[in-house]
């Protein structure tokens, strides 16, 4: 079966084993680029907490952008990395109001999706999976971002290289990704990756996807297990 052919299977029993998600608007660019620069080295729920507290201490982004950087540091330390990701934050939101003069990026929507993803990856911090997610869940782009989870299960698929970094597994797998479903397939894996596929110990046994990957491995001998690795 060609590569096409497979991701197309394969995205199509995971909607039938998990349902079709459905693209919804999550909010406004700024702040999800500001949650996905908080989401770095953490798990979602130290993201929330470190977001929700910047949230109280300052009443908007202009705020932000002139607080010393201590001051986000001591907000958003649930997020882990408070030092570097509170001067990330502070030098982003003094690039984005020096160069467009507010501090919105609704804008980005409009952009080519290419030309946005080249603007702002030039900034320390925000990278070719950010910026697919800033485009993906706020603007609607059919764009598949390759987080920790999709680049693993990408891998142990054989849909890419073992060794592929996570960004040459965006651009390997963006053009085999069936049109209109990068939402769909990207979100799915992240439920496989979190319930079954997870980084330690898969259970294969329980995957959808069990009879056309390369790595799986079923449990045959309870006192010798063993489970696909990385
Ligand atoms: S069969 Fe196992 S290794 Fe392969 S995708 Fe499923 S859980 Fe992951």
């Amino acid at each position: 079966m060609d590569s096409l052919r497979r991701v197309s299977e394969i995205t199509e029993r995971l909607e039938n084993a998990f349902g079709e998600p459905r693209w919804r608007d999550r909010g406004k660019p700024l702040a999800s680029l500001i949650l996905t620069i908080l989401s770095q080295s953490t798990n979602d729920n130290n993201r929330d907490v470190a977001y929700a507290r910047l949230k109280e201490r300052f009443p908007d982004w202009e705020s932000v952008m002139r607080a010393p950087a201590s001051e986000i540091a001591d907000a958003i330390r649930p997020a882990g990395l408070a030092n570097q990701k509170s001067q990330r934050i502070v030098d982003i939101l003094n690039w984005i109001f020096t160069t467009y003069g507010a501090l919105d990026l609704d804008f980005i929507c409009d952009m080519e999706p290419q030309q946005a993803i080249d603007t702002f990856t030039q900034l320390k911090g925000v990278g070719l999976k950010t910026m697919s997610v800033v485009l993906m869940f706020c603007c609607g782009v059919d764009i598949f971002p390759v987080d920790t989870h999709v680049h693993r299960i990408c891998r142990r698929l054989g849909l890419v290289p073992h060794n592929a970094s996570a960004e040459k597994t965006h651009h390997l797998m963006q053009p085999q990704v069936p049109a209109g479903k990068s939402y769909s397939l990207h979100m799915n894996f992240l439920h496989l990756g979190r319930t079954i596929c997870q980084a330690r110990k898969p259970r294969c046994v329980a995957c959808p996807l069990v009879d056309v990957c390369p790595s799986a491995r079923i449990e045959t001998d309870t006192r010798n297990s063993s489970t696909a690795l990385d």
